[in-house]
């Protein structure tokens, strides 16, 4: 059997959301009889709870919807880059494309293969069920960080973090334009609106258990969604497979 590590974070009412999205719940809609029978649960959330996929549409009116993303982009070896020591200790680390640029063999292999990139800021650790406010304060990606992954070819940019911009904890659609003097969305108006199919995956756990190479053997990510018709983006069940694969050498570096 291959090795297979989740990479979700469990959705309950605890989870972290996104200020002002919708909380989740899972209430008891049928029950009968108590204890054993058959037991059904009505759900409430948004299409960006928890370990999640975003598609165009969820900026782009005429961006492609989730469920008519094709099954064979979701799917596929991924280049994980680890920057937990740079951003480690730090509230909202802005990262630019210079802390990135000493990655650019691993994120141009990436564009080079399945261009799938992946990276992991450990930030997944302050994932906590009382929903500690340092999660919320995670490093973030500016838009030249987008334009630049984007020119290596990558199609599928994931995060460890509950958003790969800078968390707004109210709702200031415009203020931040103000305030900081630049779109607070850049990189996702730079990914989804680039033109071709290019999706975002937020809020992943346990990247660092698919850092590890074995020889021989590669790693497999799935990240699908539910087939939520005409929606902008959906829960995902992600998960990585290790399996026979053609050797690549990766020469992993860390800050
Ligand atoms: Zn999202």
């Amino acid at each position: 059997m291959s090795k297979i590590v989740d990479l979700t974070h469990t959705l309950t009412s605890k989870i972290h959301i996104y200020p002002e999205d919708p909380k989740f719940s899972a209430k008891p809609a049928c029950q009968f009889p108590k204890g054993d029978g058959i037991r059904v649960h009505a759900l409430r959330l948004g299409t960006h709870t928890g370990t999640h996929i975003d598609a165009p549409y969820h900026f782009y009116k005429r961006g492609m919807k989730v469920d008519e993303v094709p099954l064979e982009w979701l799917i596929g070896r991924p280049v994980v880059i680890d920057i937990s020591s740079l951003v480690r200790g730090t509230d909202r680390f802005r990262v630019e494309w210079e802390h990135l640029e000493q990655f650019e063999d691993e994120i141009q292999r990436a564009g080079e293969g399945d261009k799938i990139l992946l990276i992991r800021t450990g930030w997944d650790t302050w994932f906590s069920w009382t929903r500690s406010d340092t999660y919320l304060h995670h490093p973030y990606f500016t838009g030249d960080v987008a334009a630049k992954l984007l020119e290596h070819g990558i199609r599928i940019f994931g995060v460890d973090t509950l958003n790969p911009e800078r968390t707004c904890l109210e709702p200031v659609w415009g203020e931040d334009t103000e305030r900081y003097g630049e779109d607070p969305f850049a990189l996702h108006h730079a990914i989804l609106g680039s033109g071709g199919l290019k999706l975002i995956v937020e809020n992943l756990a346990n990247l660092q258990e698919i850092m590890e190479e074995t020889p021989g053997k590669e790693w497999i990510v799935h990240f699908v969604p539910l087939k939520l018709g005409g929606l902008d983006g959906s829960p995902i069940r992600a998960y990585a497979i290790q399996q026979v694969g053609t050797p690549v050498s990766r020469s992993r570096r860390h800050f």
